[in-house]
């Protein structure tokens, strides 16, 4: 049998070979890249025949994922983000960016303790970037479990000692360690951000947001408080675009991204749901859905969109898809602080919502057939009401007085009662001695303009 080549990867000209620190650990099952996520996504980049020339003072950017009391709903949302992606982050596709190595519970290639001897590394300071800690889940009061086992864990220390010697490390506590050296701390949905679900009612783990954890006053290693982007699950755009302007800040090649009181960032959660919600435009002519599956505003039946901070009515869910609303589904303050409490009981009318609604159903009953009678009238080409021949011109005997009212009003507001502009009225065809077509061509339904309109108008010419 031939012998196999060394695996080899770099480029062309310069292979390199495949070495890893790794190498110089103890081995441990479940390790089988045999490879670190910096290693790979270094080796990526010299793939696609990249250089590491960074644009800013940044090369590489650590990011830790943590997850305390999570559902991994941040995560798979996430995972689906497309603008930008996880894969553009991690393989170093955005100009000016840099090289994102990401650590996370599901997409590590390192395994057991060699999967936490980087966070070892990092609350020593011996990476060779800086990082950034990001946290999905509530953080269990992790004082309650007495000694026991924690609510929520990752690893344990110390590394490849006897199991004896071993204890398992709350995610809460590795928060405590790294917050102080971390460039930023991101926490991501709203369990991480306020508490959500596991800190809810009857809550017996103490769960509560890293805000919470950390006190209001924490301020990252470069000056930042915990940005919070919330959602249950988040949308995953939110959170990547989140950290692309930060990184593009940190390397000079954009503004000092704004952030809210509450550490959200400005220019995804200052508006409410409503005001780009597919369904306002019912909402401001009175009309409410009265079960799901109807296509009106859905304040009726439980939406709390018109006080809630959220942009998925912009984003979607994934791509600029999907949503709350595009499903059919209400608003429930998903990303409010007090979700879930606040906003129970579910699917019932907000008790806000009786004024407002109420007053648009009024203004709407008054509003929504003046619209329907101009909707008509716009709906009609100006050339239909003489000689083209699509038949429409018969219409015109017929129209009520309402519509001839309305296109008046239309006539003299818009055009100050002059001649629209835009398109030959018939007149001018035939005072200017101009047909497009001969007279066979318009078939039967062409109809001869009167003559004494026609004198009208040449002579106000
Ligand atoms: S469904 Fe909700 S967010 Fe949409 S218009 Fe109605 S109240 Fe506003
Ligand atoms: S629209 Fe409401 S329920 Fe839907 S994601 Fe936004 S806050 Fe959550």
């Amino acid at each position: 049998m031939p012998e196999m080549p060394e695996r080899q990867v770099g480029e062309a000209g310069s292979p390199k070979h495949y070495r890893s620190r790794t190498d110089d650990l103890p081995d441990q099952v479940g390790n089988v890249g045999r490879r670190t996520m910096d290693e790979i996504a270094e080796d990526i980049v010299a793939s696609q025949g990249k250089s590491m020339i960074s644009l800013g003072p940044l090369e590489k950017v650590y990011v830790f994922w943590l997850a305390g009391m999570s559902c991994d709903g941040c995560t798979v949302a996430v995972t689906g983000a497309t603008e930008p992606s996880v894969e553009d982050l991690i393989t170093g596709s955005i100009p000016g960016l840099p090289l994102v190595i990401l650590h996370h519970y599901v997409l590590q290639l390192e395994a057991g303790d060699h999967y936490i001897r980087t966070l070892e590394l990092a609350e020593q300071g011996k990476l060779d970037g800086p990082y950034v800690i990001v946290y999905e889940g509530s953080i269990a009061d992790e004082t309650l479990t007495a000694g026991c086992d924690p609510f929520a864990a990752e690893g344990a220390l110390p590394l490849w000692a006897p199991s004896e010697q071993r204890r398992r490390i709350a995610t809460a506590e590795w928060v405590q360690r790294l917050a102080p050296g971390a460039a930023a701390m991101i926490a991501i949905g709203t369990c991480a951000t306020w508490g959500g679900i596991p800190a809810a009612y009857g809550n017996v783990t103490g769960a509560m947001s890293v805000m919470d954890f950390l006190g209001k006053e924490y301020r990252s290693a470069l000056g930042l408080p915990v940005v919070n982007i919330p959602g249950c699950s988040p949308v995953g755009d939110n959170f990547t675009d989140a950290v692309q302007s930060i990184l593009l800040f940190l390397q000079g090649l954009g503004p000092l991204p704004e952030f809210d009181e509450l550490g959200r960032p400005a220019w995804q959660f200052s508006d409410t749901v409503h005001r780009h919600c597919v369904r306002a435009g019912y909402y401001e002519e009175g009309t409410f859905a009265k079960e799901y599956g109807d296509k009106e505003c859905l304040v009726e039946v439980g939406c709390w969109g018109p006080v809630v901070n959220c942009n998925i009515t912009e984003k979607g869910a994934i791509s600029h898809m999907g949503g709350c609303m595009n499903a059919g589904g209400p608003c429930i303050g998903c990303t409010m602080p007090g979700f879930p409490d606040k906003f129970a009981p579910f699917y019932q009318s907000p008790p806000g919502s009786l004024i407002s609604s109420n007053a648009s159903r009024l203004m709407g009953s008054i509003i929504r057939p003046l619209r329907r009678i101009s909707q008509r009238e716009r709906n009609r080409e100006i050339r239909w009401h003489n000689i083209i021949p699509s038949g429409w011109a018969a219409e015109r005997g017929k129209e009520t007085l309402t519509h001839r009212i309305v296109e008046l009003f239309y006539n003299k507001m818009q055009f100050g009662g002059g001649n629209r502009p835009g398109r030959r009225l018939p007149e001018d065809e035939f005072s200017s001695g101009y047909r497009p077509l001969p007279e066979e061509a318009y078939g039967e339904n062409y109809q001869v303009l009167p003559e004494e309109r026609i004198k009208r108008r040449v002579k106000r010419e």
